[in-house]
C-alpha cells in the first residue's frame, strides 16, 4: 500500500502561504464536517488532516505541486453529496472544497454554451440557463441537497433526464484541469465533433477525481423543452410496467424522463414524506413518471394519447398528471424517505440493458426473502439504472454489514450474468471497489491501473478509490 507522509506544521504554513490564512486548516473542529459524504454508516468515514478553500486555478495548481512534492493525499470535494464515499478522505491528508470556485463565468445564450468553476451548484447553473429560455440538460435529483458540477463531472452524474439527453459526459465541452503534478491542463474544445487525438476529458469525466482536478468546465446548452406534460402511469404489477421503456422508443417518442417506483418506494414516501400518493396501499402498485414535450401543444397531445393508448396495451390501472408538488417532489426525495426509516441504508446503483429489469427486480424480491433485507426501489428505467435501498433498520451493526456483504456477493453477481456493471451513476467510490476488482475482468483492469499511473504517478489523487492501485 502507498506510504504517505503526514501534513505537519510546515506544510500548513505552506498552505495558507497558497489561499490565505482564512482559508486552510487543520483544526479537528473544521475537519470533522468532512469525513463522510452522505454516508452515515461509520465504518467507510475517515478524518482528513487538513482542509483547503482555494480561489483559483493556479492555487489548486500550487496545492497539488506542494502536496506531490510531499505525496500527501488529496481529496477533491464539491458538493458532498456522493452516494458512493468518492469525497470521504480514505487515507487522510488534503480536503480540497470548491466553496470559493462557485461562478459562472460566462453563459452565451447565442451560441449556447456556459462556463463555470468547478463549485458551481447544478441547480445555479439550471436557473441560470432557464432565465435565458435554455437547458442546462444535467440533472441528478441531488440539485436541492446541493450538487455541484465539478462532482457531477467527476461521477458522470446521470439523474432524470437522461433518458433524452444523456449523462453529464454528454454536456460537456472541455474541461480546465490540474494534474497530479500541479501542470494546468485544457482539455476538449468548444466543437461539435473533432478526430484530434485521445478524448482526455473524456477520460477525466467520471474518474471521481483520481486522474486530475477539474476547476473549470465549459458546458453545452440547448433550448427549453416546450409545452412539457408529466404523465404518471400506475400498474398494479411491476412486469408490466417494465414493458413500457422499449414500446415507447420504438413508437418514434422519445420522452425526457421514464421513471419507476416500486411499492415499497411509493409506500415508504407515502408514510416518511407525508404526501398523499394515489393507489398507494394497492398490492404491487408501480408508478412510471413519463415526461414528454412538442414543438406545439398539439404535438406534446398527440404523444400523450400514443403513450395513453401503448399503456392501456401493457394493462394500465390508472393514468394521472405526476404533478410537482406530489409525484415528482416524492421521485426526488426518495433518500430522505429512506433515511427516515433507516438513518444506514446502502443505496445501490446497479445497471442493466433495458430489456434486463424485469429479471433483475424479480431477483431483488428473491434476495430479500433470502437475506431479510428491506430495501425500496426507483429506477431510471430508460436508462436500465436501478437504484434499491437495502436499509439497516434496527439490525446490528456486525450483522448488517456481514449480511450485506453476502447479499452483494449474489446481486452483483447476477447483475453482471445480465451483461450490467455496478455503477451507472454514482461511480464506485471506495466503497465498491472490492466488487470493482473481483467483476472487471484482468486485460480491462491492468489498463485502468497503467492511466492512472501515467497520470498520477506518487497515486497522490484521491486513493483508495475506484480500484486499488497495487495489484
Ligand atoms: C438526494 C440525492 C439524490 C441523488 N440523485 C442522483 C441522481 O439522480 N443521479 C446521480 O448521478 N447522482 C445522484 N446522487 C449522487 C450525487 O449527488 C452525485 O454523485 C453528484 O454528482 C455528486 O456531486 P457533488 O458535487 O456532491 O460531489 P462530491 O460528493 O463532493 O464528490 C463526488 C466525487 O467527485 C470528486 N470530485 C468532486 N469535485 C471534484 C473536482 N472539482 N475535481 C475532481 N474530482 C472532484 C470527489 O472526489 C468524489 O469522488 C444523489 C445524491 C443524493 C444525496
Amino acid at each position: 500500500m502507498t506510504q504517505y507522509n503526514p501534513v505537519t506544521d510546515d506544510i500548513m504554513k505552506a498552505l495558507k502561504h497558497i489561499v490565505g490564512d482564512r482559508f486552510a486548516s487543520n483544526n479537528p473542529d473544521k475537519l470533522v464536517a468532512y469525513k463522510t459524504d452522505q454516508e452515515e454508516n461509520v465504518i467507510f468515514q475517515h478524518m482528513p488532516e487538513a482542509v483547503v478553500y482555494p480561489e483559483t486555478t493556479e492555487q489548486v495548481a500550487e496545492i497539488m505541486k506542494l502536496a506531490n512534492e510531499k505525496r500527501i493525499p488529496v481529496t477533491p470535494r464539491s458538493g458532498g453529496t456522493g452516494l458512493a464515499g468518492g469525497a470521504i478522505p480514505v487515507r487522510g491528508g488534503i480536503v480540497l472544497v470548491f466553496d470559493r470556485m462557485n461562478k459562472i463565468l460566462e453563459l452565451d445564450p447565442e451560441n449556447l454554451y456556459v462556463r463555470v468553476q468547478a463549485g458551481t451548484p447544478t441547480l445555479e447553473i439550471q436557473n441560470a440557463a432557464k432565465a435565458h429560455g435554455l437547458l442546462y440538460a444535467g440533472d441528478p435529483c441531488s440539485t436541492d441537497a446541493g450538487c455541484e458540477i465539478g462532482g457531477n463531472i467527476s461521477t458522470n452524474a446521470g439523474g432524470n433526464k437522461a433518458v433524452r439527453f444523456g449523462t453529464t459526459r454528454n454536456q460537456v465541452y472541455s474541461l480546465r484541469c490540474v494534474t497530479a503534478q500541479g501542470e494546468i491542463m485544457d482539455v476538449g474544445a468548444r466543437l461539435k465533433k473533432q478526430s484530434t487525438g485521445y478524448a482526455l476529458e473524456q477520460l477525466i469525466i467520471g474518474s471521481e477525481g483520481t486522474l486530475a482536478i477539474v476547476t473549470e468546465a465549459t458546458l453545452k446548452l440547448q433550448a427549453l423543452p416546450q409545452n412539457t406534460i408529466d404523465m404518471l402511469a400506475i400498474f398494479n404489477d411491476v412486469d408490466k410496467a417494465l414493458k413500457l421503456p422499449n414500446k415507447i422508443l420504438k413508437a418514434g417518442i422519445n420522452p425526457i424522463s421514464l421513471e419507476l417506483m416500486d411499492t415499497n418506494c411509493i409506500q415508504l414516501c407515502k408514510k416518511n414524506l407525508e404526501i398523499d400518493l394515489p393507489h398507494a396501499d394497492e398490492k404491487g402498485v408501480t408508478y412510471v413518471i413519463i415526461t414528454i414535450d412538442g414543438l406545439t401543444a398539439d404535438e406534446a397531445d398527440e404523444k400523450m394519447e400514443k403513450i395513453a393508448d401503448i399503456c392501456d396495451e401493457v394493462g394500465v390501472v390508472d393514468m394521472l398528471m405526476a404533478d410537482q408538488d406530489r409525484i415528482w417532489r416524492a421521485r426526488r426525495d426518495i433518500a430522505e424517505a429512506t433515511r427516515i426509516e433507516s438513518l444506514v441504508f446502502y443505496a445501490e446503483d446497479i445497471v442493466v440493458p433495458v430489456d434486463k429489469i424485469s429479471d433483475l427486480m424479480k431477483k431483488l424480491t428473491e434476495l430479500e426473502a433470502t437475506y431479510g433485507i428491506r430495501t425500496m426501489t426507483a429506477a431510471h428505467i430508460g436508462d436500465g439504472n436501478i437504484h434499491v435501498h437495502a436499509m439497516q433498520c434496527d439490525t446490528p451493526d456486525e450483522v448488517w454489514n456481514s449480511k450485506l456483504d453476502d447479499f452483494h456477493a449474489d446481486l452483483y453477481g447476477y447483475v453482471y450474468q445480465l451483461g450490467g456493471r455496478l455503477s451507472g451513476e454514482h461511480g464506485i467510490g471506495s466503497k465498491k471497489i472490492r466488487e470493482m476488482e473481483m467483476f472487471t475482468p484482468k486485460v480491462p483492469l491492468q489498463y485502468m491501473r497503467a492511466i492512472k499511473k501515467v497520470f498520477d504517478p506518487q497515486n497522490i489523487l484521491n486513493p483508495g478509490k475506484i480500484f486499488t492501485v497495487e495489484e
